[in-house]
């Protein structure tokens, strides 16, 4: 299957021309979508609650935040762009009353449209640009003169200009610079949610774990478990990123090669794929959405219990040693 791919000679600004585009929420992708929008000439204005570092950051970007609802009420435009589990309730009190028709709702992710968590009035736009990549990216990227690549979706079309306002947002926030590639509500959100459980989030921070654990019960030292199993991830993952699994097949010793060739089937095996295969499913029948709204919404307390728990598991607490000494590395600590 092959997908469209548009560029920047497929989109213009123009469409956003005289218009106010809220976003709401400044976090990690409101922060950098905001002000990409307004270095490309976007009317950009904030609605983030106040007292938060966040509410901040926002006045010291030389903005002036205001509530949701305000800045809803102000917009033709209106991108959402808090936390998934909490954009329903915001939705529902500070944004819906506001929204009249040809008014355009946008997302970066399509988790609560997709799932029917959220379902907007028939009579505006609903659309989707999604920026593979951490805001921090988004923004450096864009200073750059580059883009993250992004993806666009149009769940509704109310006035029939939804397209060409993706593609102006697209060009705004930097994507087209990279590529959009046009999809829709339900493959960006299955496929984003399998992506980060099964291989990114969760499945590489389970197999760094499983292996640290396996040198330290075997009573080697935390220190070169951490370098072998965590630090040295990264330096791997720069070669796929550039040249795919066969540049670092190029890039590290025959030793490495011929031990990733023999060793990897056996540690992600058929029945590991088996069990993918599940998580997709359950990704699919809405199971895992449920399970995990219902943990967030009812206050989170086993989530938090677990967060707390990896914390200090050794690979962590070596981890958070270690980096101090590697001063080259900008570490973060949280
Ligand atoms: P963040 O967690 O960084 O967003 C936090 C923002 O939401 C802050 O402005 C915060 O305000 C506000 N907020 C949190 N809770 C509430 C609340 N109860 N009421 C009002 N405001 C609240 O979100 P992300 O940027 O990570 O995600 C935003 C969207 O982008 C999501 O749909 C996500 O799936 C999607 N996305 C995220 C990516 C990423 O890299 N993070 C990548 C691609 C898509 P305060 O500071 O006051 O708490
Ligand atoms: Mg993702």
């Amino acid at each position: 299957m092959s997908l469209k791919v548009y560029t920047m000679k497929d989109g213009s600004m123009s469409p956003l021309k005289g218009k106010t585009l809220a976003v709401i929420g400044y976090g990690s992708q409101g922060h950098a979508q905001a002000q990409n929008l307004r270095d490309s000439g976007v009317k950009v204005i904030i609605g983030q609650r106040k007292g938060s570092a966040n509410y901040k950051l926002a006045v010291k970007h030389g903005f002036k935040p205001v509530s949701a609802a305000e800045a809803a009420a102000q917009a033709d435009i209106i991108q959402i762009l808090l936390p998934d589990e909490v954009q329903k309730a915001v939705y529902e009190s500070d944004i819906l009353p506001h929204l009249k028709a040809g008014k355009t709702l946008i997302w970066s992710h399509g988790f609560n449209i997709h799932f029917k968590n959220i379902v907007p009035p028939k009579d505006v736009n609903v659309i989707m640009i999604a920026p593979k990549g951490p805001g921090h990216l988004v923004r450096s990227e864009f200073v750059k003169g580059g883009g993250v690549p992004c993806l666009i979706a149009i769940h509704q079309d109310a006035t029939g200009k939804a397209r060409d306002i993706a593609l102006a947002h697209a060009r705004g926030v930097g994507g087209l610079k990279a590529g959009a590639i046009e999809t829709t509500f339900k493959d960006e959100t299955e496929t984003d949610l399998f992506g980060e459980q099964s291989v990114l989030c969760g499945g590489l921070s389970a197999l760094v774990k499983a292996g640290f654990e396996t040198l330290i019960e075997a009573g080697y030292p935390e220190e070169l478990a951490y370098f072998e199993c965590m630090h040295e991830v990264k330096l791997i993952v720069d070669l796929f990123y550039q040249g795919g699994l066969s540049y670092m097949r190029y890039s590290v010793s025959n030793t490495a090669e011929f031990g990733d060739m023999v060793t990897g089937p056996r540690i992600i095996t058929a029945k590991t794929k088996l069990e993918m295969k599940k998580v997709l499913k359950e990704i699919q029948n809405g199971k895992f959405a449920k399970t995990f709204l219902t943990e967030l919404q009812s206050g989170g307390k086993n989530f938090r219990a677990w967060e707390a728990k990896e914390k200090n598991h050794p690979l962590e607490v070596v981890g958070r040693k270690l980096r101090k000494n590697m001063k080259w590395i900008d570490s973060k600590e949280v």
